[in-house]
């Protein structure tokens, strides 16, 4: 039976649906039908300028953004919502922050609304570091989806995993 991993602390009705979506090989097809729409961000610049569009709509008083790659090293498992960085280090004498997002290569992929859930999620972490009521204010602001979109990336992740015969050895070792 799987596991579910990417829906943990939903409550067990659900899951039981999502079960017998994935038995009766029906996920991929609902997932499909509903994020049929593929994206053509295929590069690290390509990511960055998408990102920073969604940023100057939105957010544009939030710190300036240096750097936003696909990172294929990035475990879905431990961060299948990205890492949102703001790293410290001297250059000369000015104390410089950089601040970084990376997101998983999965979702270079991935439908293109799965590909902007993942960048609002990243972009509001900007503004609130912790996953609270005003964090998913903002992503709410910036998609107004965001809490359908999060749900069926996480089926989509599930599916991904379903699919696999035998998971890669070592998938969950490194990190
Ligand atoms: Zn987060």
């Amino acid at each position: 039976m799987a596991t579910l991993k990417y829906l943990s602390g939903y409550p067990e009705h659900v899951l039981a649906q999502v079960r017998a979506l994935i038995e009766g090989d029906r996920l991929g097809s609902l997932l499909q039908g509903r994020y049929g729409q593929a994206h053509a961000i295929r590069n690290d610049r390509q990511l960055y300028e998408y990102t920073v569009q969604i940023k100057e709509r939105y957010l544009r008083k939030a710190s300036p953004l240096d750097k936003v790659v696909y990172d294929n090293r990035l475990q879905v498992v431990k961060h299948a919502l990205g890492t949102h960085t703001s790293v410290s280090r001297v250059q000369g004498s000015r104390l410089k922050a950089s601040r970084e997002i990376r997101i998983a290569s999965v979702f270079r992929d991935a439908p293109a609304e799965f590909l902007k859930m993942i960048v609002v999620h990243e972009l509001a972490h900007l503004k609130e570091s912790e996953h609270n009521k005003p964090f998913y204010q903002l992503c709410e602001y910036m998609a107004a989806d965001y809490h359908q979109l999060e749900f069926d990336l996480r089926l989509y992740l599930t599916h991904l995993e379903s699919r696999q015969e035998s998971p890669s050895p070592g998938a969950d070792a490194a990190g």
